[in-house]
């Protein structure tokens, strides 16, 4: 019989298991030096990091290069300006979506109500600064590059990699040896990310390990309503809105899209960051899903910086529980603004661990709540935070298939060889 290579995605799918399952059972054993300084801040730290280090360490130099390839590929602007509305719009519409799930699910499952206002720890948050509109606008365009680069400022990092592509196209005969220069070094980058998704599986290990080893699952019974309307949420998102708009706009089956993008959203569970899965994104997308590099260069990074569908999930139903703890009714008006902020607070929220909690601030004091009840969502963030930036990144790849169905830019037999997995 022929033996079967096991799959990177299964792999991955084990490691989170038995990660889980360690995890758990770590958080029981007594505190000491072999649980504390051996397991969580040894061993699990040590393989986490190191994991996490080597994806972060390879996104900046990456969402350059592959955006000026992007852009300077796209072969006209005309093409990058229609390229750019359909995919923001793309991103606006799935988000107000979420939000308008997550609202009806948090009136419908009240995750807030009949909880012990005595079990709320006042949290010290800092409410975002209240930078006016106009300076968020003009900030895109960063005054030095290379300290956005150095500060890992990405939307900057978009817009001069945007400016530098289209640059490039201009340039035209006299651009090619750069552009040349700017392929290869995508590939080398590209090669760079496969290298380090093959010690994926022990360093999801280690994250999920460490993350309930620290929080164990105590923690979630007197929050179980909340995270598992987040959970339903989420699940109702990628199933029937993704799902939904998948089937309708590219006629493709969904399941082949999930099985082929599991690693990333595996990815993203383990590291609760957009940020740091993109690598992993870019490349399913270009080598599995059959998606160009013109296309998904463009718009997975920009999505992965602004596209955050399962964060505005939370943040719906996060608006509920907090109103319930506190015998607040929420008025339709105040969903109405809880649609607009969150939306921009998506954006806003940076593809990092926790950032959606901190954003979250911002939408209870658009409609006045107290931010002290979010004392307790805060205690169990993370465990809501992986699934929502699984959720987050995968937004980014469908929106990024639909555009590429689209624009004729995706290779349907690429699409549809699953022995294109990652072996
Ligand atoms: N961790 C999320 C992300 O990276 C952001 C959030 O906290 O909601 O996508």
């Amino acid at each position: 019989m022929e033996k079967k290579k096991m799959s990177l995605a299964s792999k991955i799918l084990i490691a989170l298991i038995i990660g889980l399952i360690t995890g758990i059972a770590v958080y029981y054993l007594p505190s000491g030096t072999f649980k504390d300084a051996i397991l969580i801040n040894g061993i699990f730290q040590l393989v986490g990091q190191i994991f996490l280090r080597s994806i972060m360490m390879v996104v900046v130099p990456l969402v350059f290069v592959s955006l000026v390839n992007g852009a300077a590929s796209m072969g006209d602007v005309k093409k990058l300006g229609r390229v750019g509305v359909k995919t923001i719009g793309f991103y606006l519409f799935t988000t107000a979506i979420a939000i308008v799930i997550a609202l009806v699910l948090g009136s419908v499952i009240r995750p807030g109500v009949g909880l012990d206002m005595g079990a709320i720890e006042a949290v010290e948050t800092t409410v975002g600064d209240k930078t006016p509109l106009v300076q968020i606008l003009y900030e895109i365009i960063p005054r030095n590059p290379i300290q956005a680069m150095a500060d890992g400022n990405m939307l900057q990092i978009i817009a001069f990699a945007i400016l530098t592509g289209i640059g490039l196209s201009i340039l035209g005969e006299k651009g090619k040896s750069l552009l040349k220069l700017f392929n290869d070094l995508n590939e080398l980058i590209m090669k760079l990310v496969e290298i380090v998704m093959l010690f994926a599986p022990i360093g999801v290990f280690g994250l999920i390990a460490r993350t309930f080893a620290t929080t164990g699952l105590a923690a979630l019974v007197p929050l179980a309503k909340y995270v598992i309307a987040v959970y339903i949420g989420l699940i109702i998102h990628a199933t029937v809105v993704y799902g939904g708009l998948f089937k309708a706009l590219t006629g493709l089956p969904i399941g082949k899209f999930y099985k082929k993008f599991f690693p990333a959203m595996s990815v993203a569970f383990s590291t609760a960051s957009s940020g740091a899965t993109l690598p992993v994104s870019l490349e399913i997308c270009e080598n599995d899903l059959g998606i160009s590099k013109e296309i998904s260069s463009f718009t997975i990074p920009l999505g992965s910086t602004i596209n955050m569908d399962g964060t505005a999930i939370m943040q719906g139903v996060a608006t509920f529980f907090v109103a319930q703890v506190y015998n607040i009714p929420v008025t339709m008006g105040m969903m109405l603004t809880v649609v607009l902020t969150a939306t921009l607070a998506s954006i806003g929220t940076a593809g990092v661990p926790g950032a959606g909690a901190i954003m979250l601030s911002m939408v209870l004091q658009s409609i006045g709540l107290p931010l002290e009840g979010m004392g307790l969502i805060m205690g169990i963030d993370r465990l809501v935070d992986m699934g929502r930036t699984a959720i987050n990144v995968t937004g980014d790849a469908v929106c990024t298939t639909i555009i590429a169905k689209q624009e004729n830019e995706l290779d349907t037999d690429v699409f549809h060889d699953m022995t294109k997995i990652k072996a």
